[in-house]
């Protein structure tokens, strides 16, 4: 964009903060990044923030835009900017006494840990160093410049880590140094000579000492490293646009690591694992952030209560440095109340000072999300709606799933930080791409490492757990497996791994890779062997919670489930009825199968009838069960659906048993079987077709559950109410036709039974033809039950049973963003499911909707469905709660 151009749009590039003002506010986060607003925003409240300027989003997507070039007139708003930190902090860049060195960081919308690029003590300069060293001593200055050198050169120039390593490591050996510490300012100087020739050979030209040509370096880098590869995957991950864009932040530097009364660390308004009101974070003194974060050296506990608890002998910062922890506190706290949420803080002291670098509400794990969600209301900080909404539905999983058994024998392998809760199983790898494979393979992996960096993103969400023997709770293992809701024991000290000769050891003990290791999140503890595991506690929290969601939302939530077990359990969790029940999933039994087959592979009418009475009464109990386990709540019957060859022997062995129980040779059962084999089964004779061509199954079942709903009623005096529903209807006529069929089973049954018994019949809508039909399919249909699998799949044309072949070659060409089968396509699936319930609106107002595929337990497409106004999602047990709180918050995000 020319100047002119950008004076017509009066776009501000750029926004500057410090000096208890600042052009943004917390608001801006879409154009200044999170760390931006957030900086501006501590900056309006008056906090100690150390002043600088935040060049916005916007650059970055006008940099993309226009084949990597910046936009006109930043470079003058960057001068500006740059004028008035040199004003507000009295020092100058590129100055010999006084010189103004600064931090570049990137800053997104949404928080990406690690992902993209940083340069610390940018502006040293063979010149401005020495001023440094007059303000700093000689040694840090050349320490510092050293340390620019290598980071700028690495982030910026593309050199290698190693190629400075190796430098160091020389030189320390022909001193005969062991440590960093015995180097001399003399010393630096020498590395900084060599460092540089070695950029210079490298590169072809000079490492740049011209502060501003290095700040525009650092910005073009920070704005580059929203396109790395590592970037994008965690924007894939965690579904952010590449068109958000990052911010790059510009600040005046303040030095935590200029001896012993500085230091730097991170916290959290309350505690990030659990969710308890407690101060909670970690520090180093003489230390830079990237120390605390990276988990290089392991930090101290910030409060002397952390310290009792996690049992550290180091003093915490609370006794360190009591005057800044007071005020450190006290700045916590006006955070907290001013944004109303837990608030995840980074620091620095530099000589006694305080500074705050950064706020914003912290990650947590959905134990810590749910508890401060609760606490925060009956604080009185957020009302119950906004509580509500402060739990994401996707998060409950964590909840939802087992933890270790308080009884279960442990044999504890090491004992590390209890960093991300919840409890997993698996075969311990050493690396990342190792972990990936094996998942891929369909292997519960448990990741252990020494450290891990943003390279490990793809092990870590591979992993059912995380590992570690070094590092804090706030180290990259910690803070990223908690966001992935994996749970994580990090900094167990004592755990040596050994990847070359594939082995673990620990208090005298060695391991295999390989070898199956429980984790313990919430205790930090690795143990031996598979241990067993109990349901999770829905009381309390969990419960008040979820009452409120309900209170909330409008769309019903039912349960996909057929056996006892599930629905109980799905009961347990809320649901307000069953929206699927597979009968065929009943025809599996071990003691029903042969009667199964023998109804099928009956010659004629009459074989098949017998057969059908043996089911009847065992089909009849199982639905008599359902019926008492649901009580008043309404039940989705839905009759036989898969191709009845599903159902057929097909070992030689299994082959010549069925032959014997059925009284045919197995050559005549082998006939019979090839009869059945259908090329495209998923299109073949299942669903109502069956029906149709075999209506004495559907009789058989339908008789089944009136007979169970009469049993019950009498017995219990609840009054169920059976929807029946035929699946995969394309013409109303299949519907008539059955429907006549269930509506005489019930009318006999009722009046041999003289009871009778209010009931629906309805039909599931999985086909396209009966989206078009369907006005003149309510006609005869109660309800729709949309089963958005099969809809998926023919409306898309995509097999469900092969689609993972190529459906990720699909999902990184961003072709469907996500899997169809996993979230409802609302553009194409969507618009057809829109216009089945119009049409079948407009025929009978009062008809019942939902929806019974596997996107009724998917948060988006929840709230898909509640945007088309269906009455009810249902979904497979565990996730009843996860669909009860997205229906809460499509309500209140309306
Ligand atoms: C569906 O097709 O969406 C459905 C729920 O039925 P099934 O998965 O049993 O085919
Ligand atoms: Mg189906």
């Amino acid at each position: 964009m020319g100047d002119t151009a950008q004076q017509m749009s009066k776009e501000q590039w750029v926004y500057s903060f410090g000096g208890g003002s600042a052009d943004g506010n917390t608001s801006m986060k879409n154009l200044l990044g999170g760390k931006g607003a957030n900086l501006a925003e501590m900056a309006r409240l008056g906090l100690p923030v150390p002043p600088g300027f935040t060049i916005t989003t916007a650059v970055c997507t006008a940099y993309y835009d226009n084949g990597e070039t910046y936009p006109g007139g930043l470079d003058a708003e960057v001068d500006a900017a740059l004028k008035a930190v040199e004003a507000e902090t009295g020092k100058s860049f590129g100055d010999a006494d006084n010189p103004l060195l600064v931090s570049v960081r990137s800053g997104a919308r949404a928080s990406m840990p690690g992902m993209m690029d940083t340069v610390l003590n940018l502006g040293l300069s063979e010149i401005t160093v020495q001023g440094l060293a007059k303000k700093a001593g000689e040694r840090f200055a050349y320490d510092s410049y050293r340390r620019f050198i290598q980071m700028y050169s690495n982030v910026v120039l593309g050199v290698k880590h190693d190629v400075f390593e190796h430098i160091l490591d020389d030189y320390k050996e022909r001193q005969d140094y062991q440590l960093d510490t015995e180097m001399t300012a003399d010393d630096w100087k020498e590395i900084i000579v060599q460092y540089k020739a070695a950029v210079k050979k490298q590169l072809g030209k000079p490492f740049p000492d011209d502060p501003r040509e290095q700040l525009w370096g650092a910005i073009t880098a920070v704005f580059g490293s929203w396109m790395n590869d590592r970037a994008i995957l965690y924007r894939k991950l965690n579904d952010i646009p590449a068109e958000w864009g990052t911010a790059v932040n510009v600040q005046s530097m303040v030095f935590g690591n200029m001896g012993d009364t500085s230091a730097t660390g991170v916290a959290f308004t309350r505690d990030p694992s659990t969710g308890e009101k407690t101060f909670y974070g970690e520090f180093l003194i003489n230390a830079q952030g990237e120390d605390v974060v990276a988990g290089i050296r392991t930090p101290a506990p910030i409060s002397r209560s952390r310290a009792d608890a996690l049992g550290s002998d180091e003093a915490p910062l609370e006794e360190a440095m009591p005057k800044v922890y007071e005020e450190l506190v006290e700045v916590a706290n006006t955070l907290e109340s001013h944004y109303r949420d837990m608030q995840d803080i980074e620091f620095t002291v530099e000589d006694n000072k305080l500074y705050m670098l950064q706020t914003r509400n912290g990650k947590r794990t959905a134990a810590a999300a749910l508890k401060i969600a609760v606490d925060m209301a009956s604080e009185g900080l957020i009302n119950e709606e906004e509580a509500v909404l402060r739990l994401m539905p996707g998060q409950l999983d964590q909840l939802l799933h087992p933890t270790i058994a308080p009884d279960a024998k442990r044999d504890v392998i090491v004992k590390g930080l209890p960093a991300s809760p919840g409890a997993a199983v698996g075969k311990v790898v050493f690396d990342s791409d190792e972990a990936a494979e094996l998942a891929e393979k369909g292997e519960d992996v448990i990741l252990m490492r020494v450290e891990t960096s943003p390279e490990d993103i793809h092990g870590m969400h591979a992993a059912r757990a995380i590992v570690t023997s070094r590092g804090g709770m706030t180290s990259h293992a910690a803070v990223v497996a908690r966001g992935m809701g994996r749970p994580c024991v990090c900094g167990a000290g004592t755990l040596q791994i050994d990847p070359a000769k594939g082995v673990f050891r620990s208090g005298g003990r060695e391991f295999k890779k390989g070898d199956v290791v429980t984790i313990d999140g919430a205790e930090g503890e690795v143990l031996v062997g598979a241990i067993d595991m109990v349901q999770p506690d829905l009381s309390g929290d969990f419960g008040k919670l979820m009452e409120w969601a309900d209170r909330a939302r409008r769309l019903k939530v039912r349960t996909n489930a057929e056996t006892p077990a599930d629905v109980e359990t799905a009961k347990n969790f809320g649901a307000e009825g069953i929206g699927l029940c597979r009968t065929e999933h009943m025809f599996f039994d071990a003691e029903r199968i042969p009667v199964v087959r023998s109804m099928i592979l009956a010659e004629d009418k009459k074989g098949r009838e017998a057969a059908l009475s043996k089911l009847l009464p065992m089909q009849r109990g199982d639905f008599a069960e359902i019926f008492r386990i649901m009580e008043d709540r309404p039940c989705t019957i839905r009759l036989l659906d898969p191709p009845l060859h599903e159902f057929l022997p097909h070992s030689e062995d299994e082959m010549a048993e069925v032959a014997k129980s059925a009284g045919v040779s197995v050559d005549t059962l082998k006939r019979q079987a090839n009869e059945l084999h259908e090329s495209n089964p998923m299109l073949g004779h299942r669903g109502c077709r069956l029906g149709i061509t075999y209506p004495e199954i559907y009789e058989m079942q339908a008789r089944a559950i009136f007979e169970a709903a009469v049993q019950v009623a009498k017995e219990t005096g609840y009054k169920p109410v059976p929807e029946v529903m035929i699946p995969l209807v394309a013409t109303q006529k299949e519907l008539d036709i059955l429907k006549a069929k269930v509506d005489a089973t019930a009318k006999a049954v009722f009046s041999e039974t003289g009871t009778e018994l209010e009931y629906l019949v309805g039909t599931m809508i999985e086909l396209p033809r009966a989206c078009l039909q369907a006005g003149k399919i309510a006609e005869s249909a109660a309800f729709f039950s949309f089963g958005t699998n099969d809809l998926t799949q023919t409306t898309l044309g995509i097999s469900r049973d092969d689609a993972a072949r190529f459906l990720k070659a699909y999902e990184e060409q961003g072709i469907y963003e996500k899997d169809p089968f996993v979230t409802l396509d609302q553009t194409g699936v969507g618009e057809l499911v829109q216009m089945a319930a119009e049409r079948g609106r407009k025929t009978r107002p009062d008809i019942k909707l939902g929806i019974c595929g596997e996107h009724g337990g998917d948060p988006a497409s929840v709230m898909f469905c509640d945007s088309l106004g269906l009455d009810y999602v249902s979904c497979s047990p565990y996730r009843v709660p996860i669909a009860r709180l997205a229906a809460a918050h499509a309500a209140l995000n309306k």
